[in-house]
């Protein structure tokens, strides 16, 4: 897709209504049969940072992501997505890896009309809904959706998953995002200067470190599945 979509915060309401469909924190907008997932690091239930619905020139139009991570516990070697052995531009993803690599953190892919606003999840992240402006320039840096991802280092675009099936540019996460959290969320663990768990003092989550965060997916819809890497 060279269509390429900003995501820009609508600052026009801030309450969340049962129809939202792309938006950062509040509650979860995801299928009944879809559970909170679990951090399989800490066992504690994950974190809702966002979610998107994909828009028509999309390839997943009609499906939507709900990004989770755990903000709980904190581990050296899981502070951003586990890296492939190679990650320069065109590699092929190894089978397996897109299953099993999402360990304290999962993006769920699910046909968005049968999403349902999850009352009981109790929130954290501060709720903003989140606009997607139609632009002409794919290699615009923003958060957005499709278009070219504005690498920081090299690129890191893959090629394929299984050798069989052509990865696609999904989004991105410019570096720096402060999610703002509610007054009674607990604050973020997160490693201290001595390298040991600690609770943040800041009254934000961070995704992933704040780095700039790229989004690929499977282009086929059938089983769709999510890479996610950082830069900095
Ligand atoms: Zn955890």
């Amino acid at each position: 897709m060279d269509n390429s979509y900003l995501l820009m915060e609508d600052h026009s309401n801030q309450k969340q209504m049962e129809g939202d469909l792309s938006f950062i924190g509040g509650h979860p907008c995801i299928p009944a049969s879809m559970e909170i997932p679990v951090c399989q690091l800490c066992g504690a239930e994950q974190t809702f940072f966002f979610q998107v619905a994909f828009p028509e020139e999309h390839i997943w139009h009609g499906f939507s992501m709900a990004v989770f991570a755990c903000t709980s516990c904190a581990h050296e070697e899981y502070l951003i997505p586990e890296m492939l052995q190679d990650t320069l531009r065109g590699v092929d993803i190894p089978e397996g890896f897109l299953e099993d690599y999402q360990k304290n953190f999962k993006c769920n892919i699910f046909e968005t009309k049968k999403g349902v606003y999850r009352d009981s999840y109790q929130e954290k992240i501060q709720f903003k809904r989140w606009k997607q402006t139609s632009t002409s320039e794919p290699k615009i840096a923003n958060n957005k959706l499709g278009g070219q991802p504005n690498w920081l280092l090299g690129d890191e675009t893959p090629a394929t998953y299984k050798i069989s099936v052509p990865m696609l540019f999904l989004m991105q996460l410019m570096e720096d995002i402060k999610f703002e959290i509610v007054q009674d969320a607990p604050p973020q663990i997160r490693l201290g200067l001595r390298g040991n768990p600690e609770p943040s003092k800041h009254h934000y989550y961070e995704l992933f470190l704040a780095n700039n965060i790229y989004f690929f997916g499977t282009k086929e819809r059938l089983k769709p599945l999510v890479y996610v890497l950082t830069q900095i």
